[in-house]
């Protein structure tokens, strides 16, 4: 019979994890930020001993939400300095001090809420510009104990701060009423799409508020504005409706260039790069001096921590080859007076979306891009999922409801309803996270379903704080929870 020394598997843990000793001692290494990001987030802290360089004590209310995209490591967190009244705003965690100058922070938009600066070990006094909490003498346990507990799945856990106050009673809440609750929750939402889509329908007319939805879309989080104002120029871009419709080529250089989008300089390194940007300067600069005045400037527009795939220079010119097929908008209409099955109607419109192969753009991504080893789509399924649910379902379905068409109206509504889940995204993670305390949303799972998420995350969530304080869904869900109701088994986590 083998017998095993005691602790060998602990021993082969730390081994093939590279994990210190326990016991180790010598000088303190720094740990990495992500062990940092992880401290932070389960506040393994001990708090008298948190005190900022210039000598205020902190008070941590709450850790804030950890941010998995670009920008501060977490959002919404309150913490106290000294006597001053709390603040709310965003953590940035890096080892020292410098690391705010060295990675730019402050001439960062996404850094301007940043109400704490939380680092390892202090740096140079010269290079603190804001308040800021070295952690080195603060942690609740050994650094080499930490990294045993992070390795040990820390991460998967979710710590008590991160769940709603409101994730018992919807937990509790069995699954129809759920459902119901978020339907009706994404039709709020819904409505309120296809009114601004109405409201703005009656200033410029239907087809320019679509194209202005459409492209508030295709600007993503980062370029809504400077995309929406493009859009709000097009009826000065494009032709009169009775001419020819123009090239996608020539449509491109205009809408690039009005963009401020075009590189000054050639690459001199890709040659289909440079062949493309020689043919649109050659259309461009003919023209570009009858539109001086509505070029915009190029600080409008955000490319930090854009995928190439959202990169505006790509998405307009995918708009550019809907703006060129003559009755584009009467294709959408004509997807909507076809009966389709659910499944095969989301797929139809995803086609219909899609543009037809870019001599250029369906080979890279962007302007600065290398030549891809395969063909790209203009347009994925996931974004195809974000403009039906955002923009062509409410616009189809106010337009019906305007023109007295019941039967379109209706169809309109069961398509919503019905349209297969959007991919998930960090708001979404989020959202389960503190509403449903990282239970999955049940079956089905909707477009609708998410939606109605997002909804109660704007209408509770952005009313309250972290610390939920002053809602009242928790109270108002509690009344739908039967007596007997127990909360549902958490699923596999989110
Ligand atoms: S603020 Fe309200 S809706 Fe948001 S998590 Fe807290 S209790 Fe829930």
């Amino acid at each position: 019979m083998i017998t095993l020394v005691p602790q060998l598997y602990a021993q082969w843990r730390a081994e093939c994890l590279g994990l210190p000793a326990l016991h180790e001692t010598g000088p303190l290494r720094a740990p990495s930020e992500h062990l940092l990001q992880q401290v932070w987030l389960h506040q393994r802290l001990r708090h008298e001993a948190l005190w900022t360089l210039d000598g205020q004590p902190v008070a941590i209310l709450h850790p804030g939400f950890l941010n998995r995209e670009a920008g501060p490591d977490f959002h919404h967190a309150i913490v106290q300095l000294g006597e001053s009244p709390a603040l709310v705003g965003d953590i940035e965690i890096d080892l020292r001090p410098e690391g705010w100058r060295q990675h730019q922070h402050a001439d960062n938009p996404a850094y301007r809420d940043v109400r704490l600066h939380v680092v390892w070990e202090p740096g140079g006094a010269a290079t603190v510009t804001l308040p800021t909490l070295p952690l080195h003498t603060a942690l609740d346990a050994p650094l080499p104990e930490l990294q045993h507990w992070l390795a040990g799945g820390a991460e998967t856990d979710l710590p008590p701060a991160q769940v709603g106050a409101c994730a018992p009673a919807l937990r509790a809440l069995p699954a129809r009423p759920l459902l119901e609750l978020l339907a009706q929750a994404a039709w709020v939402r819904f409505e309120r799409k296809a009114a601004e889509l109405e409201a703005r329908a009656r200033q410029s007319g239907w087809r320019q508020a679509l194209r202005e939805g459409l492209f508030a879309a295709l600007g993503y989080k980062h370029n809504v504005w400077p995309m929406r104002r493009l859009a709000g120029l097009l009826p000065r871009l494009l032709p009169p409706p009775e001419a020819p419709a123009p090239a996608a080529l020539a449509l491109q250089a205009r809408l690039l260039g009005v963009g401020n989008l075009l590189p000054a300089e050639l690459t001199r390194a890709q040659p289909e790069t440079d062949s493309y940007l020689r043919r649109v300067w050659d259309l461009w600069w003919r023209e570009a001096d009858g539109f001086t005045d509505a070029i915009l400037p190029r600080s409008m527009w955000r490319f930090h921590g854009l995928r190439p795939a959202n990169h505006p220079q790509r998405r307009l010119a995918l708009a550019t080859h809907w703006l060129v097929e003559p009755d584009w908008e009467g294709r959408l209409e004509a997807w909507l007076t076809t009966d389709l099955p659910p499944g095969v109607a989301a797929r139809t419109l995803a086609d219909r979306l899609q543009a037809p192969p870019d001599d250029f753009w369906s080979w890279h991504w962007t302007l600065r891009s290398p030549r891809l080893a395969r063909p790209q789509p203009l347009l994925g399924l996931p974004r195809a999922t974000d403009l039906a649910i955002n923009v062509l379902l409410p616009w189809l379905w106010v337009r019906a409801r305007a023109g007295g068409n019941q039967v379109l109206r209706r169809r309109a509504q069961q398509r919503f309803e019905a349209w297969p889940a959007g991919q998930d995204n960090a708001v979404l993670r989020l959202a389960r996270q503190r509403l449903l305390g990282g239970e999955r949303l049940p079956q089905p799972h909707t477009a609708a379903t998410q939606q109605g998420l997002l909804q109660l995350v704007q209408d509770f969530c952005h009313c309250s704080n972290a610390l939920c304080q002053q809602c009242p869904l928790p109270e108002r869900v509690q009344t739908l929870v039967p007596g007997d109701a127990k909360p549902r088994e958490a699923a596999e986590p989110c």
